[in-house]
């Protein structure tokens, strides 16, 4: 049986090209009449979180995408968890080592550093290989003696071409002095993603791997440990990354990457799995809209064109109301409406914010809108108010995108540090800080807390009128 695999890392927003990936291992599968794997890597402890993987899940199914086995509906091949694994990957670094395919190293991160600078002087390629980073007996066996920290390293060629064969490219060659002896067991004793990821592709049966272009450097390492651990490889298909407008990879500083910014802006769910089925991929008819079914029903890997597919919001857009025109009848139109916001957990988080504000119920609407709107329409004139120069409001709504970006947890007792953080920065009040904020996503200079309204809009929405605001 052909199994596929998606294996997204839970290290931040869920990602569209994530979708675009798990769509096309979806339908391949499906095709096959095979199965479709969830597994989550999260192999680096400091940036995994639970609730990035909450929202990987959640957000995979309001797609339609839905996978035979996962972390939270098990399967005979689990656990599906990385982070559960580890006894597995320990198993495996130590036959490596047996074998003479990996090494430990003990060099110190100053070592690396002069190793490199050194490579980088004599023009030299600076993928550091196992004699490179060799230390003399001696010093190895003191080293180890005295417990220093040490990762391990696969074992590499120094020179020749490495071959590998791709599904939609054909023959791909990398020379191996490109590759570097990979670290494949961290001094912290977790994995990497190279190892991890072939040990568990093998272990889980995967047939045919489907993943981003962004890993094709990868592959001759992996091949190289199919071959070490004696294991047939998977088939390798690289599919083409997506493309901002102007063809650069498609990035959240120019667009929004987050499938949680779609839903907040009410797009609907099949436009959404519609739209991304025509990334590089076409119904033998040509036609636009189509759906998951039938895309399944027709599929053709060997359709996927490698020219950069461009994920374009407007068409995304029009496509999106293609579908609220011809498929929503009034109860599915008011259904959506509901499963969006119009729906009691959310106007009850709104209630709270209006009460103290309004004198009659007609004046909820108004005050409320924009908890149900997407991008407010702003020009220049509408910070006419706010006594700031327009370069440094400029900034400080650009600095405040930036550090919202990486904030771990969305509440609001952290964006309140946040804001007093930048604040203090910009050697402003809070009161005068938050005035062009508070036009940014209330899209009017009088309205409810900033404050509450960002922590209820959520990170993705907020952002984006952040940096509509000014754009
Ligand atoms: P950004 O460039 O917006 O910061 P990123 O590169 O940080 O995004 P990652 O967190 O590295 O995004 O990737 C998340 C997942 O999304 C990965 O599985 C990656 O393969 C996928 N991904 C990222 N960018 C693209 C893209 N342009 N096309 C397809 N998949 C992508
Ligand atoms: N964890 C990797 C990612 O985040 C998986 C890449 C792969 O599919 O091999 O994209």
């Amino acid at each position: 049986t052909v199994r596929t695999r998606i294996a997204p890392s839970p290290t931040g927003d869920p990602h569209v090209g994530t979708a675009y990936v798990a769509l096309f291992n979806l339908c391949f599968a499906r095709q096959h009449g095979g199965e479709f794997i969830l597994r989550i890597e999260d192999t680096d402890r400091v940036r995994s979180t639970a609730e990035s993987e909450q929202m990987i899940l959640d957000s995979l199914r309001w797609l339609g995408i839905e996978w035979d086995e996962g972390p939270d509906v098990g399967g005979a091949y689990g656990p599906y968890r990385q982070s559960e694994r580890g006894d597995i990957y320990a198993e495996y670094t130590q036959q490596l080592l047996d074998a003479g395919h990996a090494f430990k190293c003990y060099r110190t991160a100053e070592e690396l550093n002069e190793l490199r600078e050194a490579r980088k002087a004599a023009g030299m390629h600076l993928a550091l290989k196992p004699d490179d980073l060799a230390l003399d007996a001696d010093e190895q066996q003191r080293r180890a003696d005295e417990g220093w920290p040490f990762v391990v390293r696969m074992q590499v060629p120094k020179e020749g071409v490495c071959v590998v064969d791709d599904m939609l490219r054909g023959r791909i060659e990398v020379d191996w002095a490109q590759v570097d002896a990979q670290i494949l067991l961290k001094s912290d004793g977790m994995p990497t993603y190279h190892l991890a990821n072939v040990v568990d592709d093998h272990l889980m049966a995967i047939t045919h791997v489907l993943r981003g272009e962004e890993w094709i450097n990868s592959a001759p390492k992996h091949q190289l440990l199919y071959e070490y651990l004696g294991w047939d490889m998977p088939v390798l298909c690289h599919m083409p990354l997506l493309r901002n407008p102007d063809k650069s990879k498609l990035s959240k500083r120019k667009n929004p990457t987050s499938i949680n910014y779609y839903r907040r802006m009410g797009f609907l769910p099949q436009a959404v799995t519609n739209y991304l089925g025509r990334m590089g991929w076409s119904m033998p008819d040509e036609r636009e809209k189509f759906t998951l079914a039938e895309m399944i029903e027709v599929f053709d890997i060997y359709r996927v064109s490698l020219g950069g597919p461009v994920f374009d919001r407007e068409k995304l857009t029009w496509l999106n109301g293609v579908y609220i025109r011809e498929d929503l009848d009034d109860d599915a139109f008011l259904q959506a409406l509901r499963d969006w916001a119009f729906n009691e957990a959310y106007v009850k988080q709104i209630l709270p914010q209006v009460r103290p504000r309004v004198e009659t119920l007609s004046q909820v609407a108004p005050l409320a809108g924009h908890f149900f709107s997407g991008l407010p329409a702003i020009t220049e004139a509408a910070f006419d108010g706010v006594k700031l120069e327009r370069e440094t409001l400029v900034k400080l709504l650009q600095f405040l995108v930036w550090r919202l970006e990486t904030l771990p947890a969305w509440h609001k007792e952290a964006l309140l540090e946040e804001v007093k953080y930048l604040a203090g920065h910009f050697d402003l009040k809070m009161k005068e800080f938050l005035a062009p904020v508070f036009i940014a996503i209330t899209g009017s200079s009088a309205s409810t807390s900033v404050m509450d309204a960002m922590a209820i809009l959520g990170s993705d929405m907020t952002r984006a009128r952040l940096r509509h605001a000014i754009s």
